[in-house]
């Protein structure tokens, strides 16, 4: 099985490409290291099943696999509000281009959609069959509508081209291989903490996540690779805690003598979150076994090992 993984270099692709080279799979890395870095796979470098590409999703590009792990999109709202046209057309010409492809090679494809495809939910917790609540105009809009535009390619390309597309709606996953400077909650929080300043809780921290350890989510998408479901199915940990809830738990792990700093809630800013996993559990016998606690464990040692 010869497989390509989009975004390989990032925080997600590179943990799936550990999955695919255990299991003695041949995988094409291609990024083009916006927020992906080398050091995240250069351990596979000399295995010869192993193959890197620079390159962009944006620009067709020919090879010849079996499947396609298209998850090539910045994920952190701060880098995907940074160049927020690049985010759009990532989205949709990175995944016309990859289906595009998958149609030549006969290639299954799987979809890395989002949470954020239901916006600020008005339903909760989220179900596939929520159709969302999303600001077409919005600073998030790049991206939400940039996944809501890919899915729906996904659904054109099976129905046109009969591809065999999967689509995963994945909610806050945190792990090692974060960037320090992610701008997400829980690499943001760490980093602060071990460098004992406050923590910066946007708004009041009356928001909620539910955060899913990065091992229990790839395991989900392998099992949906291998299965027959087509239709989007959410991933990601049902847990649900507020920011500030969050924070605490970060602060008690590394340091109780540590405070908040509260800022303003950046735009859109969803105030709920949590997936109804029901399908996953029936269809992919899947859910998340991690916790928090260890969850959070663990990245605190990651980020602590490359700060020494
Ligand atoms: P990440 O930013 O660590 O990884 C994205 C990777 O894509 C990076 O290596 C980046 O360099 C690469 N990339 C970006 N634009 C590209 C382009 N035009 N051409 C080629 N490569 C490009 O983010 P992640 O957390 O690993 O997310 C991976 C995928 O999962 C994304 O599609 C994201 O939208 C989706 N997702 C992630 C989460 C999460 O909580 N981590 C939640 C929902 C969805
Ligand atoms: N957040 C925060 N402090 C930070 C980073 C984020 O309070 O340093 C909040 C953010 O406003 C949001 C939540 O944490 O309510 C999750 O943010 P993240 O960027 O991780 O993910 P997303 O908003 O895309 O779910």
């Amino acid at each position: 099985m010869r497989n390509l993984v989009t975004g390989g270099a990032g925080f997600l692709g590179s943990h799936l490409i550990d999955q695919l080279i255990l299991a003695n799979e041949e995988v094409i890395c291609l990024d083009n290291y916006f927020t992906g870095t080398k050091k995240n796979i250069i351990k596979h470098i000399s295995n010869p099943l192993f193959e890197l590409i620079r390159h962009d999703v944006t620009i067709p590009i020919k090879l010849e696999v079996d499947k396609i792990w298209h998850l090539a999109c910045p994920a952190s709202p701060v880098h995907y509000q940074s160049n927020p046209i690049k985010t759009a057309k990532t989205s949709f010409m990175g995944t016309y281009n990859m289906l595009g492809l998958a149609k030549r090679t006969g290639a299954k494809f799987l979809m890395a959609s989002t949470s954020e495809v239901y916006g600020d939910p008005e339903i909760h917790p989220q179900p596939e069959s929520y159709r969302g609540n999303v600001n077409t105009f919005g600073t998030r809009a790049c991206y939400d509508e940039g996944k809501r535009i890919a899915e729906t390619l996904c659904f054109d390309y099976r129905r046109m081209h009969n591809v065999d597309t999967k689509i995963v709606r994945i909610f806050n996953t945190y792990g090692p291989r974060m960037l320090p400077n992610d701008g997400r909650v829980i690499s943001n929080f760490i980093v602060n903490a071990l460098q004992g300043k406050p923590l910066n809780i946007y708004g009041n921290g009356t928001q909620t996540r539910s955060f899913c350890y990065v091992d229990d989510l790839i395991l989900g998408l392998i099992k949906l690779m291998d299965s027959n479901i087509n239709t989007p199915i959410n991933l990601g940990n049902p847990s649900e805690f507020t920011i500030k809830e969050l924070a605490l738990k970060i602060i008690n792990l590394i340091n109780p003598s540590l405070g908040f700093i509260y800022k303003e809630l950046p735009e859109d800013d969803p105030l709920q979150r949590k997936p109804v996993i029901e399908m996953a559990n029936k269809k992919l016998l899947w859910e998340p076994k991690i916790s928090l606690e260890i969850g959070l464990e663990n990245t605190i040692e990651y980020f602590k090992k490359i700060n020494s």
